[in-house]
């Protein structure tokens, strides 16, 4: 069983912990979350997107995260693994390969509103 140092109080803590036995932090495991900024899109009647719901998903078809355009995905993995952003509406699935710890968004790589094309993009941007 690997020690771990809580980020809030310091404390040594089990790496299997689901929160600090000391001040109720929940662990996170460093070095394995993934991040993907979602587009901020445009509500209205023109939207190619009228409900605005996001989802991950593995390649086994399991949801790693669902919310909202505009909002960032975060989700764990212990290895690369290729993953699909669905944004709904009428815009193309898109996949692309993310590793644990990086950071990601989903920029627009051509197209008008109607018929966007995305892409799975990596990128520095503060939490
Ligand atoms: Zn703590």
């Amino acid at each position: 069983m690997a020690l771990i140092r809580c980020a809030e109080c310091g404390k040594l803590i089990s790496s299997l912990a689901q929160a600090c036995f000391n001040c109720g932090a929940p662990t996170r495991k460093a070095g394995e979350t993934v991040q993907i900024q979602l587009p901020d899109t445009e509500v209205g009647y023109a939207s190619p997107f009228p409900s605005r719901s996001a989802s991950v998903m593995n390649a086994r078809g399991q949801t790693l995260w669902a919310g909202k355009h505009g909002e960032t995905a975060a989700f764990t993995l212990k290895r690369p693994e290729q993953v699909t952003v669905d944004l709904g509406g009428f815009a193309d699935p898109v996949s692309g390969v993310v590793a644990p710890g990086g950071k990601y968004a989903l920029t627009q790589e051509s197209g008008a509103a109607g018929n966007a094309a995305y892409q799975i993009t990596e990128i520095n941007f503060d939490d």
